[in-house]
């Protein structure tokens, strides 16, 4: 285990104070609050029960003694009603406190440069950070629960300091019960006792942390081979078919096998504390001794025997949970540094800050100039020297072989990723230069892998939960799912997929795709980018989406990626991509003519398929 230096350690702790206190609010304030109160009250009630005993034993005097038992009844009663008042607020705070971490690892993703999103490097080190906080707390959840313990511990310190400090100067005149050896022995014991309980945890700690590194593997293999695989109806036909359970069986099987070695892990991890509890109890044993000697001897009256014997056994337990926290503290640290790590990860996107010119007339036009683009860790370029402008109301067509480019075309006019070389315009301005939300809102797109959310019909349609029920019902309709929106249960109201409950409706892929298209027609934005939009779709609705490309488009600068070249006899203009090149780009009928070119391939081996029967 790596250390970390104290300068360090306190800066992490601060900087994870900052983060609990920005998204969980009031947690740690409640939690202390709570254990500054419980841990008082112990200490309140002895003093208030040694001045009881001693009054009775000496003085006997009732308006004491009243006074006494009313303050004892006082405090306790008040301290009663705060701490059940603290405790529901700070359990109702701890529970929640899952769902504000999730927040924590949504707004880093969200703000993610794209690209890293796919970084395996990176992913692995978002589920360290997020599976070892949310399987053990590991960092923020502990740095909680230790704020709860360094209340806890600073008050058992303090007031046993305070209860027992007349014990250590008290004489009972003999001469060896008042020897100041005595006093070195006793706290020197409790010392002892703590240091002993530190070194368990250090060593408790170092096995823990080592544990801790299989947490993402073993979580990714219970979740998918224990879960997801059997789980998951989209996946069930092909386990089924193809009987992936004995490969799954095999993978559990290791889990198992972790799972037995890990009680290794635990006998030695319980060990350590083992060890140490035998130390705190001759350290207890010892200070028990000191307070019972020196009372026999006549240094003070029974009632502080009650005073000092619980005192010190607290200030043994403040010393312990005080050592403790200095050894916890540093792995706590470990894993808040490792989070920190993810969310300092750069933005390393030029973020622009121009404003997109609102333009009523849409005429926006895009231009690619030399453009290249290579996929991180990729050994060739997926786009190569792409030279392209789009006219503005154009219709183009982009097609090519599987992998020759298209999609990447469409990401990096989305500014998913940025070229390697080359540059994209937008009316003339470098498209970076754009502030990045205001660019984004220029496109309307159905991505191939497009995605519907357990949301309403009408929340999917229009991407909010507010939106105009005429316009989404208008988009479905033009989509085609007019016949399927009168027959859902609920109309717009009904929810897609069966995640949130049994009234969700489950929709076939065609339909799913429909959807996406009344989305994009729903954000009604100047650009409008279908890549494979008929892909799901039967021949009757796919011609129905041909035929009416240029009305759902409307006036509209639109890219329509498909395979289904008829397609492309809707558009004004077809590129031709060839293994990241652009190869031809020409209006369909020119195209067609060219013998020597690519087009011509694809639309006769295509044609082939249509005409020759097998
Ligand atoms: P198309 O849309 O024409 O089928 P793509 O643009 O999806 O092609 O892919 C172009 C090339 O880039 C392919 O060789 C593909 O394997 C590669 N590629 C696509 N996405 C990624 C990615 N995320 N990481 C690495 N390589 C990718």
């Amino acid at each position: 285990m790596s250390r970390m230096r104290v300068r360090e350690r306190f800066a992490v702790t601060v900087r994870g104070f900052g983060i609990l206190k920005k998204y969980c609010p009031g947690l740690v304030r409640d939690k202390a609050l709570y254990e500054l109160i419980n841990s008082l009250q112990p200490f309140v009630s002895v003093w208030f029960s040694a001045r009881i005993i001693d009054e009775i034993i000496l003085g006997r005097r009732v308006e004491v003694l009243a006074a006494y038992v009313a303050g004892i009844v006082l405090i306790n009663f008040l301290g009663a009603v705060c701490k059940g008042i603290l405790k529901r607020l700070g359990d109702e705070k701890e529970a929640l406190m899952w769902c504000w971490f999730g927040k924590i690892f949504s707004d880093k993703q969200m703000s993610l440069d794209f690209e890293d999103l796919e970084d395996a490097g990176i992913r692995h080190q978002r589920q360290e950070a997020e599976e070892n906080l949310y399987m053990f707390g590991n960092g923020l959840g502990q740095l909680v629960w230790g704020t709860a313990v360094l209340v806890r511990a600073g008050i058992n310190l303090a007031a046993s300091l305070f209860l027992t400090g007349t014990l250590f100067f008290s004489r009972s005149g003999n001469a060896a019960a008042d020897s100041p050896l005595w006093v070195a022995a006793v706290l020197l014991c409790i010392l002892a006792g703590g240091i002993c309980n530190s070194r368990a945890t250090i060593k408790e700690n170092e096995i823990f942390m080592e544990w801790c590194k299989g947490t993402v593997w073993f979580n990714r293999t219970f979740m998918f081979f224990g879960k997801e695989l059997y789980m998951n109806p989209e996946r069930a036909k092909d386990v089924r078919i193809y009987e992936q359970s004995v490969l799954a069986k095999r993978e559990l099987d290791k889990l198992i096998r972790r799972n037995r070695e890990n009680q290794r892990d635990n006998f030695r991890m319980a060990l350590f504390p083992g060890a140490a509890s035998v130390v705190i109890g001759l350290a207890n044993g010892a200070c028990y001794l000191y307070v019972v000697i020196k009372a026999f001897f006549g240094a003070f009256g029974v009632g502080s025997i009650v005073q000092y014997v619980a005192a010190l056994s607290r200030l043994g337990e403040g010393v312990q949970e005080f050592m403790y926290l200095l050894s916890d503290n540093e792995m706590y640290c470990l894993h808040l540094r490792k989070l920190f790590e993810y969310l300092d990860l750069p933005n390393r996107r030029y973020q622009g800050s121009l404003t997109v010119e609102k333009r009523d007339d849409i005429e926006y036009d895009i231009e690619f100039c030399d453009v290249s683009f290579r996929y991180p860790g990729a050994d060739k370029d997926a786009l190569s020297h792409v030279n392209l402008k789009f006219r503005i109301g154009e219709k183009l067509a982009v097609v090519g072989r599987n992998g020759s480019g298209k999609t990447t075309l469409i990401k990096l006019l989305c500014r998913l990723y940025d070229p390697t070389q080359g540059e994209i315009f937008l009316n003339g301005v470098e498209i970076r230069k754009y502030d990045y939300d205001e660019y984004i809102a220029l496109f309307s797109v159905v991505f191939q892998d497009f995605k519907l959310f357990s949301f309403t019909l009408g929340q999917n349609v229009a991407a909010g939960v507010k939106y105009d029920r005429a316009r989404a019902r208008e988009c479905l309709i033009k989509a085609g799912m007019g016949e399927r929106l009168e027959e859902m249960p609920r109309g717009l109201d009904t929810c897609l997929y069966r995640d949130f409950g049994e009234n969700g409706v489950e929709i076939s892929g065609g339909e799913a795709q429909k959807t996406a298209l009344a989305r994009a027609l729903y954000k009604d934005a100047p650009f409008m980018i279908l890549d494979e939009p008929t892909a799901a779709l039967d021949p009757v609705a796919e011609y129905e989406v041909y035929s009416k490309f240029n009305e759902i488009a409307g006036d509209r600068t639109a890219v329509y990626i498909s395979h289904r070249l008829a397609s492309c006899r809707f558009c004004d203009t077809v590129a031709v991509f060839d293994k990241g090149h652009l190869v031809q780009k020409g209006s369909h009928d020119e195209l067609v003519l060219e013998e020597d070119g690519m087009y011509y391939q694809l639309w006769h081996a295509q044609a082939q398929y249509y005409t020759h029967r097998g």
